[in-house]
């Protein structure tokens, strides 16, 4: 059986007092039955880690480097994630793919050395509103999928986020019927590759626009097993309703 997963990603924001915040989820769910993460930027994981110590709530990177170590002015490995407190990392999303140029070959080295770090890698699809209209989409997050899963895998140490580029941060959503096409195509794709045991243990979340308001119609959609949230994870009046609707 999955586990749900609702997580939260702080994308470039939040210094020194952002941890109030990340104190206040913290502590608004001592007894969560659901996995809690919270993505903050590079600067304050291992002050995160430190102070979500001895609760519910996890702490995960937004990027690694596909190496362990070396020659890569300003980049951070997964290994260096994990030394400050971190047990997830987000790869692929489509502002780095957007802003970076990051092809699927890379999310799936980078997915590598993460999972090689001991982390859980949570690997981010989705379809801009072009390729949507253009009736491209389950063909466009397949091969996202193909391309950026490594093989091999442990299933539940890996997490697919489908996010719709044209969703994320503007409070567009996609209908129901269109979230549970797409997850339901990605579930059967990972059966396909995988075989049932690995592919059922891997959770698919929704992201994009989730809000307390949305929160839990997504979560009853079928293989919905939780959210990628970016702009109501950044205050606990935001995520926790979103956290108890999972
Ligand atoms: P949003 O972002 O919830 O602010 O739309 C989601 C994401 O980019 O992960």
């Amino acid at each position: 059986m999955r586990r749900k997963l609702a997580a939260g990603n702080w994308k470039m924001n939040g210094t020194g007092e952002a941890l109030t915040a990340l104190e206040a989820i913290a502590g608004a769910h001592p007894a969560a039955t659901v996995d809690l993460l919270i993505c903050p930027p590079a600067t304050l994981l291992y002050r995160a880690a430190q102070a979500v110590s001895g609760s519910r709530v996890r702490i995960g990177g937004q990027d690694c480097h596909a190496a362990n170590a070396g020659a890569h002015t300003g980049d951070i490995s997964a290994s260096m994630l994990a030394d400050a407190g971190a047990s997830a990392v987000i790869l692929g999303h489509s502002e780095r793919r957007a802003d970076h140029g990051e092809t699927d070959a890379q999310v799936c080295d980078k997915a590598r050395a993460a999972l090689d770090a001991g982390l859980i890698a949570i690997i981010c699809i989705g379809e801009t509103l072009a390729q949507r209209e253009a009736g491209q989409t389950l063909d466009v997050v397949c091969a996202q999928l193909a391309g950026s899963v490594p093989d091999g895998i442990d299933g539940s140490r890996v997490v697919i986020a489908y996010e719709p580029v044209w969703a994320i941060g503007t409070g567009l959503v996609p209908t129901l019927e269109q979230i549970a096409e797409v997850h339901d195509t990605l579930r059967q794709q990972l059966i396909g590759r995988f075989g049932s045991e690995t592919a059922e243990a891997i959770r698919l979340l929704y992201g994009g626009s989730v809000k307390p308001g949305n929160a839990a119609e997504i979560f009853a959609v079928s293989n919905v097993d939780g959210a990628l949230v970016g702009g109501a994870s950044l205050s606990a009046a935001d995520f926790s309703p979103i956290v108890t609707a999972l």
